[in-house]
């Protein structure tokens, strides 16, 4: 099982800062800026390029913006930056999707 399923099912500690039956979104442990916060999914998906071109997906790749969204707002960020690394080759290490939220703020 992959890291981020064990962090969903709670086998590895993380610092949550939210869950719903979807998502969960939780602090990265190596911070690459003041505020670097990972959206993720609780269905495994390896990377975008797996995605399924079905309502599911779609709807889940939406709540994973709004997700940051509402974070970054209850976070008074001014500005952030949202970010998924696709593939080996495009900087992903770890192969469940997620999306970055970063802030210098
Ligand atoms: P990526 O390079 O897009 O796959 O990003 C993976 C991110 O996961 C990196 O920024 C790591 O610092 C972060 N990460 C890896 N293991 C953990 C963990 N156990 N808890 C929180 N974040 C993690
Ligand atoms: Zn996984």
């Amino acid at each position: 099982m992959c890291i981020f399923c064990k962090i969903i099912r709670k086998e590895i500690p993380a610092d949550f800062l939210f869950e719903n039956g979807n998502v969960v979104a939780f602090k990265d442990i190596h911070p690459k800026s003041k505020t670097h916060i990972l959206i993720v999914p609780k269905k495994h998906i390896e990377t975008i390029k797996d995605l399924k071109e079905d309502e599911e997906d779609e709807i889940l790749v939406g709540k994973m913006f709004l997700v940051a969204r509402d974070i970054a707002k209850s976070l008074k960020l001014e500005g952030y930056q949202t970010l998924f690394n696709v593939g080996r080759a495009g900087g992903q290490e770890v192969m469940h999707i997620h999306l970055h939220l970063l802030s210098h703020q």
